[in-house]
Parts: C-alpha cells; structure tokens; sequence
C-alpha cells in the first residue's frame, strides 16, 4: 500500500535553495524570493544546506514568513546554508528529493548556486516525469498524489564569486569578491611602493580569470595570468621585460596577479611561486607571494551584489508564475544593466564549452566563448601596460591632441578614467592634455607659464592614479560660458583636436554649450565626449555614471553601520539624508540595498499622508518585531525631497509620535558620500568607458575637417549605458539628449530608468502603498506593482 501525500496546499509553494559554494547576494536572493512571493500570494519555503536538504527533506525544508528574512541583506554567506551533496548526483538521491519535494506540497524551485548546482537543476527537471512515475511505481506515492505535480518549475540564479557562467555578464558575488580582493591589493600596493617590492598575489578561478583580470586592472598591476589567455612561450623574458621598463620609469612597486588556473599555452600549470622566483632571480627583486584564499568568498555584499540578488530573486519568482510546462528552464541572467532570462541549459553548456576549449588548447575560442567583453577588457588592460610599445602607434598624421576636463563634484572613477584615455593617448601617439581645475582653470591660464592650467599627461604621474578617488586634475563647476571668449581662445592656442569632459550634469552642459557655441568659434569643431561620472547619476544619456557605484557602496556602508549601532538600545528609526541633487537614484537604491523601511524623493516628493502611513508602518512594524530584530530601522531622505519636511523635522515627527515606543534620530553623511577610493565597479568600468571614447574618436573622426565634424550630430556625444547596451548618443539635433531627454530645470533626465525599481523597495520592505486602502470607503485596491498578483495575501 503506498503512503499517500497530504493534500496539495491551497497557495503555490515555491522553494528556495542555495547551492555550490557560497557567495555575497545569497542572503539577498533568498529574502528577495521569499517576500516576492508571499506578495505575490505564494507560500515560499526554505531548502536548507542545498541539495542535501532536498534529499533528506524533513525540518530541512521548512517555511518562511515575511519576518524570517529580516536583515538578511546585510548578511554575508548563506543563512539557509549550503553544501556540496554527493548524493544528488546519483538518481536514488534525486528519486529521494523529488519525493520530499511532493510531500510538502512544492512544484518550483529557485536555485541560487554555480554551474555544477545549475547542472543539476536541469537534470532534477528533465528527469521529473520519470521520478515522479517511479516514485508510484515502487508504492513510495498513490497516482493521485503526483497528479498536482505533472510538472516541476526550476529557475536558477546565478550564485558564484567567479563570473564563470556564460551569458550573463556578472554572477550575484563577483563584485564582493573584486572588493575583497582589491582591498588586499591595494593594501599591498602601499607596502609594496614602501619597500620598492614586488608582490605576487593569486586569486581565485580554477577556470575563469574573471577576477584576476578585473583585478590587475582596477589596481594597475604589471601583469597578469589567466586561464583563458596564457602567455606564450617565453613569458618569463616578456613579464620581466614589461616590469623592468614600468621601473625605470620610476615605477616603485610591482605586482602581478595570478588565477589560481593559470597555466601555460602547453597546459602546464604556472604557480605564484614560480612567478615569484623568476622575479627573484632575474631581476633581483625582493618578492613575496599572497594567496587571498577565502578571504575572497567573505564579507558582506556589496551594493551591486544587493542590486542584483533583489532584482534577479523578483524576476525569478515572476519566471515561476509565468512558466507553462513547455517553457524551458531559464536562468536569470545580465546583460549591462538590463536583467533577462536565459536558457538555463545553454548557459550551462556554453560555460563548459570554455573549459573544453582551454582543455584543446583553443586559447582564441575559449576567450570568444567567455563574451566579448571579456576580451575587450583583456585588450584594454593589454593598452594600460604597453604605454611605450612602438608597434601600436599610428602614424603622425592621425595622431591628434586630445584634451581632458573634469567638470562638478569629484566623482570615484575621475581619475582612473583619465588615467586610461591617457594610456590609451600615449599607446596610440596622440598627445593627453589635462586641463586643470576645470574651465574656470582654462579660463585662467597662463600661457607663458610652464605649469599654467593646460599641460600634456605624463604616464608617470598618471599612472597612480587607477586606485585613487576625488580628482587629481582639479574640477569645477565652472562652465564654458562663464567666459566662452576664452574658452574659445585657449582651444585654439592648445589646439585641441578633441575633448572629453568626465562629470556629472555640468559636464553635460558645458558640452551642450560648447556645441552650442560652433556657429560662432571655429576652435569648438571639434568632436565632445562626455563622460558621466556623478555619485547622482542623473546624465541624460546613460543609467550609470562612474562614482555612483562607489556612493552607493559607502552609503550602504554607513546604514549598516548606523544600524548596528541600535543594536543595544533597540527601537530606533534612523532618518538618513542622502546627497543626489534633484533625483532621487542614491536614496532609492541605497534603500533597495539596505532594506530601508521608507525612501523619500524628489521626484515623489513628501506630503502628510505620506508621513502619517509611514508612521503607522513603523508603529506596526516595532509591534510585529516583539524585540526580534535588535538592528534599527532605516528611513531615506534625498536632500532635496521637500523643502518644508526636512530630515531633522521628519525624525522629529516620529518621535513625536512614537509616544515613547521608540525613538528615531537624524543622520546626515555629508560628503562622506563621496567615498574614498573608488569601487572596483567603477575603476573597471572607467578603464572600458574612457577606452571606448578614445576609440570612437579615433574611428570616426581622424582626418574629418573643421566644418565636416560640426555637420555631424555624432561629433558632440555622451557615452552611456542604456539597457542592455553601451550607446553614443548625440546632444544636439531633434533627436538629441539636449532636446528630448533633458528635464533642465530638475538637472535630471526627462525618463528616470530606476524609477520603477522604488516599487520593488517599498514591497520587501513591506511598506503600504498611498493609493492601497481608499480612505473614505476602505476598499482595497490590488497592488499590481510588480505584476500581476495571484491573490492578496493576509
Ligand atoms: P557550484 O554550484 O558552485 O558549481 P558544485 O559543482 O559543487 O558547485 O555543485 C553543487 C552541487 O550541485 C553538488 O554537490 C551536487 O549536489 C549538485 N550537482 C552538481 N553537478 C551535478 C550533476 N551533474 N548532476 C546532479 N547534481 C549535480
């Protein structure tokens, strides 16, 4: 007599797994899952320690509520645990697991793990049908029993510190990894430039030399080994050729990373000792070697990695609802700044296909197949080492004078842009051309004076800068027309050939202005990039600015900390301002990162009702908590959300009203916000971003004429990010930014790309919408927010 199954539950259950080895985000991805779909008026439940708690089921799969996930963002491992399970690598231990699976009433699955977890995901899924039969066959089940569960649902989620899956451009975990890594490095970078040392440092990827790539560029290491790309025979005399020339330039210190993977182009494997002895030995270099271990694995996650985990656990419980028994398994992916679905299967096989391809020794193929930016990144970081290299210049007659400005507030990523379009100069032949302290300094100069404002960029000076934040040139909020007669003047008597302004809003307008300004000076026809890098990412043009990343990392930083700081008091609601000028992108993704329970900006602005529902949501939520969670609540508050409720009067006003159930209090980071040194997201990203412009500027606009260039609508462009893509898109014309896109009195781009994700922050954080409870008859209103809801849940 078979044992039958209790009776399929009433709502969908969907369970939540993390599988593999664990990364920064999983916690993120697990709270994101379970609050979507308890929202969306799903049951979702917990598979703790991975595959092994499918397969021993029991306790192991256990239900969570609203509150269970409380504070998980800030969490770094994985709190519902993880394991490598020999078992489920066997059918009897799927049989097992797809067994557990039925007895407590679940058909989906969200898997968060790498691509062995993924792999055996869609295997769980292609076999179901014929677990599910067996399971009845061998009286484990009744016939009816199964009938609810014809057919399993897997998503996966992308969990791993490596970026080793194919299609998809970053993996929840590798950022927090960069950071532990770069961290390291840059410690090491100080002793090293003390002692005048050189360090070996190996990181982690067996396969993939994501992180070790990534990290010899955002640290400006001399050289590097990757699985992917191994140095041809030879490397010995090529690496100690290439750090010999760095120190006679007046380098002082030496660094070479290392995958754990590296190997030779014969499949030998190179060692971090190994490298470190031919330093040794040939170059009489004092050496040491440093292997991160799982230093990288830990910490918590960084902003990027909270992005993604929330953004990538909504999309996978909407992949669930919307799956037919058709639908192949997807996988959450992304693609620049746009989240998709993707095969699940292909992305697997493509990602093996790489191993294979380095196993064959088809070095070329194996790069390809890893995407193409990969090899961009490769190539321009081949740019940053080869400053001196006769073979990449172009001839005299194409090499052009290419000026620099930084425009606004200093912004992390300023300078190691800077750093790279100069590499990039200097390779090529053109001549890099600093203008200091922005226009005002150009508006200033002093043409007879051999350090005036104007001066070409040598790579020594420019060198240090791949790690270090605020502007080493000088910026300015200055703009063009603040005097454009000399402005004018000195484009002329420096003759430049191109500008690229790196800022914020400013760096926009003074280019507009510039542009403007060709009917009347000769001097400005000449191709404009602009460059967005502003901790407000508001560039008509782009999703991201460089520095943004970094604001974001060190808000974060400070609202943990902040957070933490209640533990012992218990009960506190901090109100936080956050910088942002006129949008509200800072302190909405900031919320989405740190859970803030409220986020108030420009955009939306503040208003009584607002308040008063906020309040009774804080009352509500202290009530629910019965001292559960010690940390203390956060509230967001862009500068300029309204100038009546300010961030003091708001923490008065709850405190007012707390009527002694709790306290609230007032915290303003300043220019703190700025951050220090700038994100690994934001040096890599400056490194592929200034690369792209030099090179637009090269393929377009060598040898155009005066009057050909100020024809052309492409001659005056911001580089952005937009969706999926990396774009130029021109400022002026009827299709341009200036006239479509711009919203000039806020400073803000007319479409606010994030402004839907302020959704997603108010629903996991569980905050009521204004318009969900009509005041006058009560009635509810379905919450559609994100999506279509199955049912409200109580
Ligand atoms: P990661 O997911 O980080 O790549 P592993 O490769 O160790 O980590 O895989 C994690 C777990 O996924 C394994 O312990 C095993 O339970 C399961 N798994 C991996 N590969 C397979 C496979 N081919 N078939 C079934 N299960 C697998």
């Amino acid at each position: 007599m078979a044992a039958s199954a209790p009776p399929p539950p009433k709502k969908r259950r969907i369970g939540v797994m993390t599988s593999g080895g664990d990364s920064p985000g999983m916690n993120g991805v697990v709270r994101s899952v379970v609050r979507t779909a308890i929202y969306k008026g799903c049951e979702a439940y917990a598979i703790h320690e991975g595959y092994e708690g499918l397969v021993n089921g029991g306790d192991m799969i256990s239900p969570m509520h609203w509150e269970d996930v409380r504070g998980y963002l800030s969490k770094g491992g994985t709190l519902i645990g993880t394991a490598r399970c020999k078992a489920f690598m066997e059918r009897p231990g799927r049989l097992k697991a797809a067994k557990n699976m039925i007895l407590k009433g679940i058909d989906a699955l969200v898997i968060c793990g790498g691509d062995g977890s993924l792999t055996g995901a869609d295997k769980f899924r292609s076999e179901w049908p014929s677990l599910i039969e067996e399971l009845v066959k061998a009286g484990e089940l009744n016939a009816q029993d199964i009938e609810p569960y014809k057919h399993l649902n897997i998503v996966g989620l992308v969990g791993s510190i490596d970026n080793d899956l194919s299609g998809t451009d970053a993996t929840i975990g590798c950022y927090s990894s960069l950071g532990q890594i770069c961290n390291a490095v840059d410690s090491v970078f100080d002793t090293a430039a003390s002692h005048q040392r050189g360090f070996v440092v190996e990181v982690m990827g067996r396969h993939c030399g994501w992180l070790a790539l990534m990290a010899a560029i955002a640290t400006g290491a001399d050289y590097v080994f990757i699985p992917e790309k191994p140095p041809s025979a030879g490397w010995e005399d090529q690496m100690c050729n290439i750090i010999t020339k760095h120190r006679s330039r007046g380098k002082r210190r030496s660094i070479v990373i290392i995958a754990e993977g590296a190997c030779d182009e014969n499949l030998n494997k190179i060692t971090a000792k190994q490298v470190n002895d031919v330093l040794a030995n040939r170059l009489n270099l004092d050496t040491r070697v440093t292997v991160l271990g799982h230093t990288q694995r830990g910490g918590t996650a960084c902003f990027y990695d909270r992005w993604l985990s929330t953004m990538q656990g909504v999309e996978a419980v909407n992949a669930v609802l919307e799956a037919t028994p058709e639908t192949p398994s997807p996988v959450i992916t992304i693609r620049e700044n746009k989240i998709e679905r993707s095969n699940l299967m292909d992305c697997v096989a493509l990602t093996k296909s790489v191993a294979k391809a380095i196993e064959a020794k088809d070095f070329d193929r194996a790069m390809h197949l890893r995407d193409v930016e990969f090899s961009d990144y490769f190539e321009s970081y081949l740019m940053t080492i080869s400053t001196d290299s006769p073979k990449l210049r172009l001839p005299e007659n194409q090499r052009m004078r290419v000026a620099i400005v930084h425009v606004g507030a200093p912004a992390g990523g300023m300078n190691p842009a800077t750093r790279a379009a100069v590499a990039y100069c200097l390779t090529r032949g053109h001549t890099p051309i600093a203008i200091h302290n922005g226009f005002p300094g150009l508006q200033r100069h002093h043409a007879d004076q051999p350090l005036g404002s104007v001066r070409e960029v040598k790579w020594l000076d420019a060198d240090p800068w791949v790690n270090e934040g605020g502007s080493e040139i000088g910026t300015n909020r200055g703009l063009p027309s603040d005097d454009l007669e000399t402005t004018a003047k000195c484009f002329e008597l420096y003759k430049f050939d191109a500008l690229l302004l790196v800022g914020g809003f400013e760096a926009f307008a003074a280019a507009s202005e510039i542009r403007k300004g060709r009917e009347k000076y000769d001097s400005f026809k000449i191709p404009l990039i602009v460059l967005p890098a502003t901790v407000s990412n508001n560039v008509p043009g782009t999703e991201y600015s460089l520095g943004s990343d970094t604001c974001l990392n060190t808000l974060l930083e400070f609202c943990d900390n902040i957070r933490q700081s209640a533990s012992s008091s218990r009960r506190r609601v901090f109100v936080i301002e956050t910088h942002g000028g006129r949008s509200g992108y800072l302190a909405t993704m900031t919320g989405l990162a740190v859970g803030a329970l409220a986020v108030y900006t420009p955009e939306e602005g503040i208003n009584l009702h607002m308040l008063a529902r906020d309040i009774e949501y804080l009352r509500e939520n202290f009530r629910n908590d019965r001292g559960a969670s010690r940390a203390g609540k956060i509230i967001l508050r862009n500068e300029k959300a309204s100038e009546t409720y300010t961030t003091n009067l708001i923490a008065d006003m709850i405190k007012e009203e707390a009527r002694g159930r709790f306290e609230s209090r007032a915290a303003n980071p300043g220019h703190y916000q700025q951050g220090g040194k700038p994100s690994p997201m934001d040096r890599i990203r400056s490194l592929r971003m200034a690369i792209k412009c030099m090179e637009y500027l090269e393929d377009k606009f060598t040898g155009v004429t005066k009057q050909a260039c100020a024809d052309d609508p492409m001659s005056a462009v911001v580089i952005g990010i937009l969706g999926s893509e990396v774009v130029f898109s021109p400022l002026g014309g009827p299709d341009g930014l200036e006239a479509t896109q711009t919203n000039w009195k806020e400073r803000r781009p007319k479409s606010e790309f994030w402004f839907p994700m302020r959704d997603t922050v108010d629903i996991l954080s569980g905050r009521p919408k204004a318009d969900d409870t009509c005041h006058e008859c009560g009635k509810v209103y379905v919450d559609n927010r994100l999506g279509p809801v199955i049912s409200r849940s109580s």
